[in-house]
């Protein structure tokens, strides 16, 4: 870990027009900061409901500004022109960096990373905010890995300061200063991490969610698991924060995570008997993006 990614600093290029791929719960919550720090994003989903869900949800955030006073309804209306939500690539031939946030799955970011890559100019950097996908593994099928690393926010992104920046082997000086520099400019507080599953972050964490499983797999009720973690100090119970995070992507991650280290990961990979995680996900209970997980939202 290099704190805070200073060397790298003295060497950015300035980031000005940015894209974000998906405007799920990290693509929105990505387009809605680099909005509000007035760096023009381009939000680009597959679905027009998830463009929407998207806006809608930066709206609200922008609307509580100007409930507390922070933001006038002019300058609400100004940052939010900074985010333009669109189905096609149309505009990408001018940015300067693309932040990757489609689904957890490698197989489809490979397809929309090569896809992207074909559009954008021969000096656009090129991001992922996978979860737990090696960057170097997703930098294999790219043509210029150079321009490529990883871009980890966390969830949910205008609240949580940290941004992992991930190096891998193929990744330029020039590649990792762009992105620290756009982290920087969004208020973020970078670091740079080698690449390997799950970066830093997620190789505390899933363990974490493992032994969760496992409690639960054991008969233990998830509320009272939640709420002992939270007397322990934690904001927020494994429960909870697997409705903040999304159960499918949850999924998602623990299957890289446990191929990735599968002697510490056994109660992730659903191998033996299928984890809670799983089955919450074939009752699609999937959290909060679909009001309901384990707990119920309205
Ligand atoms: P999500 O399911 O909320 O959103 C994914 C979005 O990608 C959907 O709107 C979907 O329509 C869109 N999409 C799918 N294929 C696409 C394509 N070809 N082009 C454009 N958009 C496409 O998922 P999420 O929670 O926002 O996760 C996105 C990424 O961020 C994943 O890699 C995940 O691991 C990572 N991440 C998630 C969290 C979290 O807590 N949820 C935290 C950090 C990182």
């Amino acid at each position: 870990v290099k704190k805070k990614g200073s060397k790298y600093e003295k060497q950015a290029q300035p980031v000005k027009q940015t894209a974000v791929l998906g405007a799920g719960i990290m693509g929105g919550g990505i387009a809605y900061q680099s909005a509000s720090k007035g760096i023009p994003i381009l939000m680009k989903d597959i679905k027009e409901e998830a463009i929407e869900l998207g806006l809608k949800e930066a709206r609200k955030l922008f609307a509580k500004q100007t409930e507390r006073g922070k933001l006038t309804t002019e300058q609400m209306a100004e940052k939010l022109a900074n985010i333009r939500p669109t189905l096609s690539y149309g505009d990408f031939g001018h940015v300067d960096l693309v932040v990757e946030a489609v689904v957890e799955n490698p197989k489809v970011k490979d397809a929309v990373l090569a896809e992207v890559e074909g559009l954008i100019g021969e000096n656009t950097i090129l991001t992922s905010n996978t979860s737990t996908i090696s960057i170097n593994r997703l930098a294999e099928n790219l043509k210029r890995p150079e321009n490529f690393c990883g871009m980890h926010f966390f969830n949910p992104v205008h609240r949580m300061p940290l941004v992992e920046v991930i190096r891998g082997e193929k990744s330029s000086d020039a590649a990792v200063a762009a992105t620290v520099a756009y982290a920087r400019a969004m208020g973020k507080t970078p670091i740079v991490v080698n690449d390997c599953p799950g970066f830093l972050v997620n190789r505390v964490l899933f363990p974490y969610f493992g032994g969760f499983n496992f409690l639960v797999e054991q008969g233990a009720d998830f509320q009272r698991i939640d709420k002992v973690m939270e007397t322990f100090g934690w904001p927020m119970g494994p429960a909870y924060l697997l409705d903040v995070v999304g159960m499918d992507t949850a999924v998602h991650a623990g299957e890289v995570m446990a191929e990735g280290f599968p002697e510490r990961m056994a109660q992730m990979d659903g191998k033996e008997s299928k984890t809670a995680i799983q089955v919450m996900v074939e009752n699609e209970r999937l959290g909060q993006k679909n009001d309901k997980g384990f707990y119920a939202y309205e």
